[in-house]
């Protein structure tokens, strides 16, 4: 298989956006999909679909969504060979940054602990039962599973990075039906004033935008009024209205722009029209956060960071530190 049939995959979620009058996103969804997947394939997609493939048939599954690592459990545990095969199909998806996960007992040992961020930001929701929520920036999707698990009604989740759709689709394919998707798209392909979301994330975004200050109005655009924004970004110490801007690298990722005081963060916040926002966590993020592992054979974060001095980075700037804010956008 060399083609991802989109149209089929999304077909119940283009279904859902026509029913609630998101007509409009279908349509323009139809052009983008079509351009990424059909005109303009990237060069690992076969070799993705491949992996996809090549992922052994399971069933029943049962899926837990609500521990630590998003975990597919078969009523029998499947004979050796069937594990040696699913094994070499998740390793053909590597790096695997977001997670963790855990396939029918194979661990799979993310460099990200994200479990660990949605631990910090989850006690602060309002209750997702049955809300539409977007997660801007999703990864893999480890937060989408975790966000169906707490009950939300329809989660998309948005991302470009496409490898990170084809981890997120090895679990998909053995949950069938699922009110959850992601699409390979960035936040300024979305159409203007969605106003459909009763929850939008963005998670690990707002730094690697320009123009901080038209992402949290394009935020509050897809937001009905009344709803909730929870955004998680790095910030540094400093007064209010202090923000910091790297002169080139930060913690050697590229296109790192703003890094603001909680303070400036809360400002850009009600200067953009959100109302209520609040800081309701702030953490360093340390080497046991963010690492290299089996299936993420990279540098990571302890190579980003002054070996003499880990409370700053290797340009010497101030070590990661992230605050999560809930605000919400206004009713009228
Ligand atoms: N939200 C996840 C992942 C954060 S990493 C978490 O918090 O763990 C940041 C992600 O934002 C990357 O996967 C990157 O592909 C995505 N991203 C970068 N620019 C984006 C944009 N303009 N629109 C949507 N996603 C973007």
């Amino acid at each position: 298989m060399n083609h991802f049939d989109w149209q089929t995959h999304y077909q119940p979620l283009f279904t859902f956006l026509n029913e609630e009058e998101m007509g409009e996103w279908t349509l323009l969804l139809h052009e983008q999909l079509a351009r990424r997947f059909d005109h303009q394939p990237h060069g690992d997609m076969a070799r993705w679909l491949g992996a996809l493939e090549q992922l052994p048939d399971i069933s029943p599954v049962q899926a837990d969504l609500n521990a630590a690592a998003i975990t597919l459990k078969a009523d029998t545990s499947p004979d050796s060979e069937t594990l040696v095969q699913l094994e070499s199909a998740l390793r053909a998806l590597m790096p695997w940054r977001k997670g963790p996960f855990d396939f029918f007992g194979t661990g799979i040992d993310t460099e990200w602990r994200s479990d660990w961020k949605w631990d910090r930001v989850s006690p602060w929701l309002s209750d997702l039962k049955g809300r539409r929520v977007l997660d801007v920036g999703c990864g893999s999707g480890y937060h989408c599973w975790r966000m169906l698990g707490a009950g939300a009604g329809r989660v998309i989740g948005i991302d470009p990075g496409l490898l990170f759709l084809f981890q997120f689709l090895s679990v998909k394919r053995y949950l069938g039906e699922v009110p959850v998707d992601l699409l390979p798209v960035r936040m300024e392909d979305l159409p203007r004033s969605l106003e459909a979301f009763d929850t939008t994330f963005s998670m690990g975004v707002l730094y690697h935008r320009r123009s901080p200050l038209d992402h949290l109005l394009e935020l509050k655009d897809t937001l009905r009024p009344g709803g909730e924004l929870v955004l998680e970004t790095l910030v540094v110490e400093g007064p209010e209205g202090y923000s910091l801007m790297p002169e080139d690298r930060y913690g050697m990722m590229r296109n790192v722009w703003f890094l603001p005081s909680c303070g400036t963060l809360l400002r850009w916040l009600d200067r953009t029209g959100f109302r209520d926002a609040r800081v309701v966590d702030v953490t360093d993020t340390g080497t046991d956060e963010q690492r290299s592992t089996d299936w993420m054979r990279f540098q990571s974060l302890a190579d980003f960071l002054d070996p003499d001095d880990p409370s700053k980075t290797r340009e010497g700037y101030p070590g990661p530190r992230r605050a999560t804010i809930i605000a919400r956008k206004p009713r009228a």
